[in-house]
């Protein structure tokens, strides 16, 4: 299938790897609109969140857990979880994802 997080879950195109799970991989966006913004992604196809919600709660529950995870590693606690669904609300890769994005992100220890 043409989906380009499908390729990244493969290994087919590079990605900035920061965690990965059974269900989940995450990796940093490749345009980044905050200091912390990680993408979560579930390695099985559902085109948005309704459709991972409705087919696979596990994966969903996963996601949820890695990105509260990172969000704790990449942040110093204060972040969004957003899901775009759809595209007039901005959905641009049609396969689900979470973004963490964060405006205060963890100093270097
Ligand atoms: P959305 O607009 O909610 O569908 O989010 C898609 C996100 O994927 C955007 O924030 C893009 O910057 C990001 N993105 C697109 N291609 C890549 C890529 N190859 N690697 C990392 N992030 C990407
Ligand atoms: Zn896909």
């Amino acid at each position: 299938m043409d989906c380009i997080f499908c390729k990244i879950v493969r290994g087919e195109i590079p990605a900035k790897l920061v965690g990965e799970t059974e269900y989940s991989i995450a990796f940093k966006d490749i345009a980044p609109r905050q200091p912390v913004h990680i993408l979560i992604v579930p390695k099985n196809h559902s085109r948005d969140i309704t459709e991972l919600a409705a087919k696979d709660p596990d994966a969903l529950v996963d996601l949820v857990r890695l990105g509260t995870k990172l969000a704790a590693e990449y942040s110093t606690g204060s972040f969004r979880l957003s899901f775009n669904t759809g595209a007039e609300a901005g959905q641009s890769v049609f396969h689900a994802h979470g973004h963490i994005t964060s405006t205060t992100p963890k100093p270097v220890q």
